[in-house]
């Protein structure tokens, strides 16, 4: 069962930066190739930055040239949750946090194999957690 974390909009400024917040409860998206996590290579795993719930692996992460960390996969299925959403003119479908319903990215079917899907993640959304040597 996934935990859920729920916060009032002032609890969530008090907690997160401005850009921080603007990505993950107000579903904005930072700018391209500006995210720390855009080329990172190491090993680890991925955690929200609202609630901290460890939602993509170093494993899946692979380049994809759009600008932002790219996963073909979640760690868990249950991690996300996936919504469409039909802004900016566009049916795109929304990635969100399933513990906090903080708002992660999109994800495209135009993905590498096994699962064919890209996860497109703002860096912002994430925390990276290094692998232990
Ligand atoms: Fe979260």
């Amino acid at each position: 069962m996934v935990r859920r974390v729920e916060k009032s909009d002032d609890e969530w400024r008090a907690s997160l930066t401005s850009e921080q917040f603007r990505v993950l409860r107000r579903a904005g998206t930072e700018a391209p190739f500006a995210g720390e996590y855009t080329d990172l290579e190491d090993e680890g795993v991925y955690a929200c930055t609202g609630c901290g719930a460890t939602l993509f692996s170093s494993a899946t992460k692979f380049h994809s040239g759009c600008g932002w960390p790219s996963f073909y996969e979640p760690i868990e299925a249950d991690a996300v949750t996936e919504e469409t959403d039909t802004t900016l003119g566009m049916t795109r479908t929304e990635v969100r946090c399933a513990t906090c319903d903080g708002h992660l990215g999109h994800v495209f079917p135009d993905g590498p194999p096994p699962t064919g899907l890209r996860y497109c993640i703002n860096s912002v959304s994430l925390q990276f957690d290094p692998a232990e040597e």
